[in-house]
C-alpha cells in the first residue's frame, strides 16, 4: 500500500513520491504541507464482510490494518491489535453492556421502521473515543521504535482530551516521552486530575500561565526551531495522524456488523464532529465498500463543517468568532482533517487542493457552490459521498440530555447529546442510524449537573480522582525556558 500527499502533482504514484505506512507513522504533514491518503482504496467484498461478522473486535482490527500496514509483518500486527482491543483497557462500559465487545451498541429507539441505535466507544482510559485510535498508536509507536531503535518525544498542547488520550496511550511505553503543555487552571478538575494523576516518569505534564492558544503557541515556536526540533526528536500525535484515522476505521465496519444481519442491509451514521478525523474514516470505510448510505456530520455552535454541507462555501473562523461552548472537544474554527475530503472531492486533484488550501490561509475559505464567482462546483457531487450535516446549540444539548434519560434511561455526555439531536432530523424508514457516543458524561459534568440536576455517574476507580497525588510543573510562556526544560528531561 502507497501513500500520496493531498498536495502532490497528479502523477502515478511511485517510490520516489509516495511512501509506506511505517514511513508516515511517526510523522504529520507531508513535506508539501499535504495530508496523507492511500493512493487507492483497498476494497471489501461481502465474502469478507461475511467471515468479519464472527471476529473479536481485535481480529477485525486486524483484518482492516493489514489492508492498510502492508509493510508490517502480519503476526506482528496481529500482536498489536491482540494487545491493544482487550476488554481490560476498554473497561468502562456502563453495568449493562458488554465490555468483550469493545464498542457495544445499543438500540435506544425503535418503531415506525426506524432505527436509532448508540455505539459506545468511550469505555477506554480517558473516557473519550479517542482512546480507540490512540491506544493503537502507542503500541504501533513502540513497536517502530524498537524496531528504528529511535526514541521520539510527543510534543503537544491540550485543552482536555487529546492530552490525555494521548499520555494514557503512551504511559510506561520504551522510548517514548510525552511533554504535554495544559492551560494552567483552565481544564476541568476532573480532566486536570486524569492528566496530572500519571506518575510514570515519562510523562511530563506542563501547565502554563496562559490560555490554551498560549501553550499552543509555544509549541508551534518550538516546532518551527528545526535544528531543536531534529536534536530533541520531536514529534507530535496530532488528529491528521494517519494511523489514528485508520484505526477509527475498524468500529465504522463493527458497528454496521452489528447493526446488520446480512450485507444487502445498509446503515447510516451520526458523527459529532469538529477536525473531521472521526467521519473521515468514516468516509474511508464507506468507500473501502462497507455499505454506509449517509454521513451526518453533527456540529455545536462552531457550524463550519455544516455550512460547507449545506452550502459548499468552506469558511474558516478567527479565533474572536470560535465559541467556548458546553462540547469544548468541538470547538475548532478550522477542520484539520477536511482537506482529505477535498482531495477526494475534486477527483483527487493534488494541484486544486493546494490551490484551494493556500486560499484558506490567504483569504479564509474557499466556495466549491458553483456560484458565479466561486472556486468550482464540486459541491454538487457531495451527496454521492452521502454526507449530511447539522447543528446543535447548548439549549439543545440539555433538551437532548434531559430526553434521552427520561426516554431511554441512560445519560449522555454532551457530544453525544449533539449527535442525537442532529441524527434525529435524518432518521430515515429502513436505515439504521447509529450514533457515535464519543465521550462518556462524567468527563463534562458540569453540564450534566444543570441538566438533570445531579451528578453524572461516574464509571469504577474515578471516583476520588481529583484526591490522587498530582504531578506537574507550572511555568511562564516562555519559549527559551520549554527548551531548556525540554533539553534538560531528554538529555540529547
Ligand atoms: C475530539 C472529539 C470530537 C471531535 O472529533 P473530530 O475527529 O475532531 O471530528 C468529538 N467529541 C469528543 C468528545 C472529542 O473528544
Amino acid at each position: 500500500m502507497q501513500y500520496v500527499s493531498t498536495r502532490a502533482a497528479p502523477s502515478p504514484a511511485t517510490s520516489s513520491n509516495s511512501q509506506q505506512f511505517s514511513d508516515i507513522l511517526l510523522g504529520g504533514l507531508a513535506t508539501d504541507g499535504g495530508l496523507f491518503l492511500p493512493a487507492e482504496y483497498p476494497q471489501v467484498t461481502g465474502a469478507e464482510l461475511d467471515a468479519w461478522r464472527k471476529l473479536s473486535y481485535a481480529e477485525l482490527a486486524f483484518e482492516i490494518l493489514r489492508k492498510f500496514a502492508t509493510d508490517i509483518p502480519e503476526a506482528d500486527l496481529r500482536a498489536i491489535t491482540a494487545k491493544t482491543y482487550t476488554p481490560e483497557v476498554y473497561r468502562n462500559a456502563r453495568p449493562d453492556e458488554d465490555s468483550s465487545r469493545i464498542t457495544p451498541l445499543r438500540v435506544l429507539e425503535e418503531g415506525n421502521g426506524t432505527r436509532l441505535l448508540l455505539q459506545a466507544l468511550s469505555n477506554g482510559p480517558t473516557l473519550a473515543f479517542k482512546d480507540m485510535a490512540m491506544q493503537l498508536l502507542g503500541n504501533l509507536f513502540e513497536y517502530a521504535l524498537a524496531k528504528q531503535k529511535a526514541e521520539l518525544n510527543i510534543f503537544g498542547a491540550t485543552s482536555g482530551d487529546t492530552g490525555s488520550a494521548a499520555e494514557y496511550a503512551m504511559r510506561g511505553k520504551q522510548g517514548i516521552r510525552v511533554f504535554m503543555l495544559s492551560p494552567h487552571e483552565k481544564m476541568s478538575a476532573f480532566q486536570a486530575a486524569q492528566m496530572f494523576s500519571l506518575q510514570d516518569p515519562n510523562i511530563y505534564n506542563i501547565a502554563i500561565e496562559g490560555v490554551f492558544d498560549d501553550a499552543q503557541d509555544m509549541v508551534k515556536a518550538v516546532s518551527n526551531d528545526l535544528a531543536f526540533k531534529t536534536r530533541h526528536k520531536i514529534g507530535t500525535v496530532n488528529s491528521i495522524n494517519w494511523a489514528r484515522v485508520v484505526a477509527q476505521v475498524v468500529y465504522y465496519f463493527r458497528g454496521y456488523l452489528e447493526a446488520t444481519t446480512s450485507n444487502d442491509q445498509k446503515v447510516s451514521f451520526t458523527v459529532p464532529s469538529g477536525n473531521f478525523g472521526n467521519i473521515c474514516a468514516g468516509h474511508i470505510a464507506r468507500m473501502m465498500g462497507l455499505p454506509i448510505d449517509k454521513l451526518v456530520a453533527a456540529t455545536n455552535e462552531n457550524d463550519v463543517l455544516d455550512e460547507f454541507f449545506r452550502t459548499g462555501v468552506y469558511r474558516v473562523r478567527k479565533s474572536s468568532e470560535t465559541y467556548h461552548t458546553s462540547s469544548p472537544s468541538m470547538d475548532i474554527s478550522k477542520a484539520s482533517n477536511f482537506e482529505r475530503f477535498v482531495y477526494e472531492l475534486v477527483g483527487r486533484d493534488g494541484d486544486r487542493t493546494r490551490a484551494l488550501f493556500h486560499k484558506v490561509e490567504t483569504h479564509g475559505g474557499f466556495d466549491l457552490s458553483g456560484k458565479p464567482g466561486s472556486d468550482g462546483d464540486e459541491f454538487k457531487l457531495v451527496a454521492r459521498y452521502g454526507f449530511k450535516s447539522g447543528k446543535s446549540t447548548h439549549e439543545d444539548r440539555l433538551d437532548t440530555i434531559r430526553d434521552v434519560a427520561d426516554d431511554y434511561g441512560i445519560v449522555i455526555d454532551t457530544h453525544t447529546a449533539d449527535g442525537i439531536k442532529v441524527a434525529r432530523e435524518h432518521l430515515e424508514r429502513g436505515v439504521p442510524m447509529i450514533v457515535l457516543e464519543t465521550a462518556l458524561a462524567a468527563k463534562f459534568n458540569e453540564t450534566i449537573l444543570d441538566a438533570l440536576g445531579e451528578d453524572a455517574e461516574r464509571p469504577d476507580g474515578f471516583e476520588n480522582i481529583e484526591d490522587l497525588p498530582q504531578k506537574f510543573v507550572v511555568m511562564k510562556a516562555d519559549v527559551e525556558a520549554m527548551k531548556a526544560y525540554i533539553a534538560a528531561n531528554t538529555g540529547l
